[in-house]
């Protein structure tokens, strides 16, 4: 009898997990949970549209949703549809892929006025997730602060600056590309609390904020270092100092022909969103990092005007019922993946939002191996048993040969030169996927 093994999620962690289930076992019968009627995860909703590239992972998490033992069951929600408890007593093993939603929030006083976002939503909002399709931003101001200094946020940033012929070839949302064509930017601040080193964001992500049509990156030389100082591996010091030249060369570009400006402000605390019941600005501090790497305040206070502010300062995950969790952390409580008997977490659910899509190859592994260690032989009815229970319940899932409709369909509606037109709303989908229950 196979082991019967539940993925809740269907980004790159529950797929890396059943491939590495597969190439252990000939005997085990995977089914992937996955809340929305799409699956892929952040590959779809998170990875910037601009990014096709970065998204064709998702061809070989095809290949392992078309292999034998695998099924897609979409549009099932745990925590909605059924209880983790219940997925636990139909399968030998659960294991928990579900990454981390939530935006951390900023922390400051007046966070809370309109126009202020988190990453996870607007990010959602123009990658067309269903979540966020009726977020509606404001994008009626010229000046907008991301707050962050990780690729996310250069990913916003330059969302919001490149033209209508620089997002010809995305899948960016209809909705949210009309907003932003139509919207009066001409400033975009990127801020962060510490300085160009220690700054997270990658090579290829900052060298594309120098290439852009309609845009300037401007930067203060005075907030570039001349050397790169600090404990850290040869390798590291290389990455950082590749960020440094970068930097430099976008002090020595003419900024004057360009309408929009994306400004790298360093060494920016946000102390308060000011305004009324809108942003109308960000009250900051000037800082400075100290020996121990740690951003302090100067005293130095000023005001960056915006009517948009999107904080892109990390996620978190909800607690999940039945399951401990670690609530400063946001993520589940385990050990090296183990949660409890027959209960795994993989993906930003176990390790936090950090890393690129392949760091989460190295927990679909373990996890696998650990699935197989532990698991008593076929002990449990798996999918039959979820199935009659769906039908009961009345859920109607969407199994992936649906998924393929949707998709055909998305693909089939694209502008010219556009890779795919995404339906942004999940009754959409369903009109076109729907299948199970009648
Ligand atoms: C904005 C953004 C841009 C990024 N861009 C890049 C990039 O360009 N390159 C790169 O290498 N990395 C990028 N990353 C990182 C990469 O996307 C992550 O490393 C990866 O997606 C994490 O995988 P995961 O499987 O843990 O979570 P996710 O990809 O978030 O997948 C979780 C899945 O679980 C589902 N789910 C959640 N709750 C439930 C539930 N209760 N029941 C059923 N299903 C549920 C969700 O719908 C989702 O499909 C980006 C991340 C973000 C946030």
């Amino acid at each position: 009898m196979p082991v019967k093994v539940a993925i809740v999620g269907s980004g790159p962690s529950g797929f890396y997990t059943a491939a590495a289930l597969m190439e252990r076992s000939d005997d085990v019968e995977i089914d992937f949970i996955e809340r929305l009627p799409t699956p892929f995860g952040l590959i779809r909703g998170g990875v910037a549209p601009d990014h096709q590239t970065t998204k064709k992972v998702s061809r070989a998490y095809e290949k392992t949703a078309l292999s034998g033992p695998v099924r897609f069951w979409g549009n099932v929600e745990i925590g909605r549809d059924l209880s983790l408890d219940e997925l636990r007593a139909m399968y030998d093993a659960v294991v928990l892929a579900i990454g981390s939603p939530r935006d951390r929030p900023l922390g400051v006083p007046g966070d809370d006025r309109q126009g202020v976002y988190g990453s996870a939503d607007f990010v959602g909002w123009y990658n067309g997730h269903p979540d966020f399709t009726d977020l509606a931003p404001d994008l009626n101001t010229n000046n907008v602060v991301v707050v962050g200094n990780g690729n996310v946020a250069i990913d916003i940033a330059r969302v919001l600056v490149k033209t209508d012929a620089e997002m010809a070839d995305t899948d960016i949302a209809d909705h949210a590309a009309k907003a932003i064509r139509a919207a009066p930017l001409t400033d975009v601040w990127m801020i962060g609390r510490r300085g160009p080193v220690e700054a997270k964001f990658t090579n290829v992500e900052l060298r594309e904020m120098g290439k852009l049509e309609e845009a300037s990156a401007i930067v203060d030389p005075a907030q570039l270092p001349v050397t790169v100082e600090g404990n850290m591996s040869d390798r590291d010091k290389r990455l950082k100092e590749r960020n440094l030249t970068t930097l430099r060369e976008f002090t020595a570009q003419d900024a004057a022909g360009k309408p929009k400006r994306v400004h790298f402000a360093f060494y920016t605390r946000p102390v308060e969103v000011l305004g009324g019941a809108r942003v109308e600005g960000l009250h900051c501090e000037r800082t400075k990092v100290d020996a121990a790497g740690r951003s302090v305040g100067t005293g130095a206070f000023f005001d960056i005007p915006c009517g948009l502010l999107v904080a892109a300062i990390g996620y978190r995950s909800d607690p999940i019922d039945g399951v401990p969790f670690d609530m400063a952390g946001g993520i589940v409580v385990h050990r090296d993946g183990r949660i409890a008997p027959g209960l795994y977490a993989v993906g930003w659910i176990k390790r936090g939002p950090s890393g690129v899509i392949g760091s989460n190859k190295p927990d679909g592994n373990q996890a696998a191996a650990q699935v197989l260690e532990d698991s008593p032989r076929g002990a449990r009815p798996g999918r039959a048993a979820l199935e009659k229970l769906l039908v009961v319940r009345g859920v109607k899932w969407v199994d992936y040969p649906a998924w393929q409709r949707i998709d055909a369909a998305e693909m089939a509606a694209a502008r010219p030169g556009a890779p795919r037109r995404k339906f942004v709303r999940v009754a959409n989908m369903l009109a076109l996927g729907q299948t199970g229950a009648e």
